[in-house]
């Protein structure tokens, strides 16, 4: 088994590195950060999304695992004290444990400029801004005009984004069995010129919305925790990907009883 690590950089997650690298070498596991088997990420919720977009290349070679070293995450759900354990689990079946692979739908971008197309993928979400101004644009469901949006922005997310931006803007929690997108607006400015339909839509795979924004305009856009301007976009179009993400999971932990840690009762202990 080859594995390769990421960690948030702080004086916990470098330690637990430190003590995954020495666990590893006793089981017999090699860490080869080019083309590993295993993604261990240790931080954040944060830090797995740079581990993702380290690795969205090899999305169908690798899965992720996580170590929390802060409070519960949604894709890191391990504990640090666990990690001897999970060490073991990822050197070789254990008894009473089972592997399973976990696949989550992640949502492309396609953004064509007048120079040519730019294709993204988002674990999270993707998030179109007006980098100096409002944000104009039309937005369009599988080619039909659908509305004109003005106002800070658009969160086009996944199902395992649904739980992050995506619900501070009031979407739905989706389950990541369900291939979608979801397009919530980000303020938006309702009037007798731009009207919105106000509330978050859900996309199922073999849909796709444009958005085409107001030309001339310096566009803001993030795809995750990552930032990229743009001043020559002539659309944006959104749908489910192709490539999924693998998670490899050793025990199972609900995605509802994570959505209920994490936002109801975060002090009981974890399963
Ligand atoms: P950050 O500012 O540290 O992230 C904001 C929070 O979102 C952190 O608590 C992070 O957890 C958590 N988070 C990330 N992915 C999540 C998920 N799938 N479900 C539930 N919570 C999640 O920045 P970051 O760590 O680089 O993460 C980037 C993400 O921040 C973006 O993808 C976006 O979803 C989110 N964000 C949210 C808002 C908002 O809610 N108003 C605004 C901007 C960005 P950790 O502390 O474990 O990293
Ligand atoms: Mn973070």
């Amino acid at each position: 088994m080859k594995y390769s690590l990421v960690n948030r950089d702080d004086r916990i997650s470098i330690e637990l590195t430190d003590q995954f690298r020495e666990l590893a070498a006793q089981l017999g596991m090699t860490e080869d950060r080019e083309s590993p088997d295993v993604v261990l990420s240790i931080g954040g919720d944060g830090t797995l999304l740079h581990a993702f977009h380290l690795f969205i290349d090899k999305l169908d070679e690798i899965s992720f695992v996580g170590i929390h070293t802060g409070h519960l995450g949604f894709f890191a759900d391990w504990k640090p004290d666990e990690i001897e354990l999970l060490a073991k689990l990822m050197s070789g079946p254990k008894k009473g444990y089972e592997r399973r692979i976990v696949k989550y739908p992640l949502a492309e971008m396609q953004i064509h400029t007048k120079s040519g197309t730019e294709v993204h993928y988002a674990l999270n979400e993707f998030t179109v801004k007006g980098a100096e101004a409002t944000l104009v644009a039309r937005l369009d469901i599988n080619d039909e005009t659908f509305e004109m949006f003005r106002g800070d922005g658009i969160c086009i997310s996944t199902p395992a984004g649904s739980t992050a931006y995506n619900k501070s803007l009031g979407g739905a929690i989706i389950h990541p069995s369900l291939e979608t997108i979801q397009i919530a607006e980000i303020a938006s400015i309702n009037n007798r010129v731009f009207r919105t339909l106000g509330s978050s839509i859900i996309l199922p795979r073999h849909h796709h919305c444009d958005i085409y924004p107001k030309t001339h305009q310096k566009i803001q856009l993030f795809i995750d925790h990552l930032q990229v301007v743009h001043d020559d976009i002539q659309s944006i179009r959104c749908r489910v990907a192709d490539k999924r993400v693998s998670f490899a999971r050793f025990r199972p932990f609900p995605f509802w009883t994570r959505v209920k840690e994490a936002f109801i009762n975060s002090d009981k202990p974890q399963p």
